[in-house]
């Protein structure tokens, strides 16, 4: 978060994703981290995730980005979160749910060509800010986009964003408090897309929003998720035994076999079967199936109960990076953090 905090103008508001439970890392200790180095505020999915901040005495301005119920309005209003406004009959059908003393303000989402959530025409944005701005119950405090590919290297796509999010922008009677469009990829990448606010998640936990623009990041990022577990069991197999359901590894030879306590049900998924992990200093393969609880992993040499494990991480010089990771699950960064479940326990340091 400082890091980008330095390459903006003074003036722009950063706004950190911890939706999600902050991409895996913990909501509220990740939207802690980022107000205490520069962020102004902080962005989630839905409105149980701001009312969670809310709880935890969180008191920075709280965009929820996707769909509310017009019956959470007045939820939302008391609470003073802001919220996403992309359809004309939902200012409608919510304004009854907002009581009189309170006030709900909103972000009207423009869909500039990523066709997820937003308004599509120029009329809708006249409309919706007519009604807002004529209600009592509404305050107008943003207008946005998103953009489909900030993260690739070739900009044709989102410099056609950018020219419709210009066009939404030169209808507005008045303009908002806060303008924002810019993700993490189009902060760090494409630098002309800043308006008066950014939306930054996946580089604010040191990862890149791509591994394609890695190489022209300003600053390289440092992953703040690391992964690491015991040994809870070892043996020896003799040649010929195999190892967990279906018996799909067979001993070669007398071969030391230690178990660790994580399985698919912590998202460490099946699919990192033959993955290497760092036992104490030394690689250990996954060798046969990876179980809902425990994973069996080779090691070189005997070591004792208790030796560390690296799932992710650095361990003496060998790195298992979570774009590795992702890269063995045919995925990206972002959801190896978010799949870890909430059974493994986060230590923060
Ligand atoms: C999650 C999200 C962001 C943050 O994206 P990163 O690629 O993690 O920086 C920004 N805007 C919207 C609408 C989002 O949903």
């Amino acid at each position: 978060m400082k890091e980008i905090c330095k390459l903006l103008p003074n003036k722009t508001k950063v706004f950190a994703a911890v939706k999600a439970n902050g991409y895996g890392h913990g909501a509220i200790q990740a939207a802690r981290a980022a107000l205490n180095s520069g962020a102004h505020g902080l962005l989630v999915a839905f409105l149980d995730e701001a009312l969670e901040l809310r709880k935890a005495g969180i008191t920075a301005p709280i965009l929820v980005l996707g769909y509310t119920r017009a019956d959470d309005a007045g939820v939302a209003a008391k609470s003073n979160i802001s919220l996403t406004v992309y359809q004309y009959e939902w200012l409608q059908n919510a304004e009854k749910f907002i009581s009189d003393e309170s006030t709900l303000s909103v972000h009207i989402k423009c869909d500039t060509g990523m066709n997820r959530i937003g308004i599509k025409g120029i009329n809708d944005l006249c409309l919706m800010e007519d009604f807002i701005t004529t209600s009592s119950s509404y305050y107008f405090e943003g207008i946005y986009t998103h953009f489909a590919t900030a993260d690739q290297v070739e900009e044709q796509y989102y410099q056609k964003q950018l020219a419709r999010f210009r066009e939404f922008l030169g209808v507005l009677k008045t303009q908002p408090p806060y303008v924002h469009a810019a993700n993490s990829a189009a902060t760090l990448y494409h630098h002309d897309s800043l308006f008066n606010a950014i939306r930054v998640g996946i580089a604010i936990y040191g990862l890149s929003p791509s591994p394609e623009i890695k190489p022209y990041l300003p600053f390289k990022g440092m992953e703040a998720f690391s992964l690491y577990t015991k040994i809870i069991h070892i043996k020896k197999l003799s040649a010929g035994e195999t190892i967990g359901y279906g018996a799909t590894y067979t001993a070669e030879e007398d071969e030391w076999i230690a178990t660790i306590p994580i399985g698919y049900a912590d998202g460490w998924l099946r699919h990192l079967q033959g993955f290497r992990v760092i036992a104490d200093d030394e690689w250990a393969p996954i060798v046969g199936r990876i179980c809902m609880d425990q994973t069996m992993i080779k090691l070189p040499y005997f070591m004792p109960i208790g030796t560390k494990v690296t799932l992710m991480g650095q361990r003496n010089g060998k790195k298992i990076s979570i774009d590795h990771v992702a890269e063995k699950l045919n995925t990206i960064n972002y959801e190896v953090t978010c799949m870890i479940s909430h059974r493994v326990p986060r230590i923060y340091i």
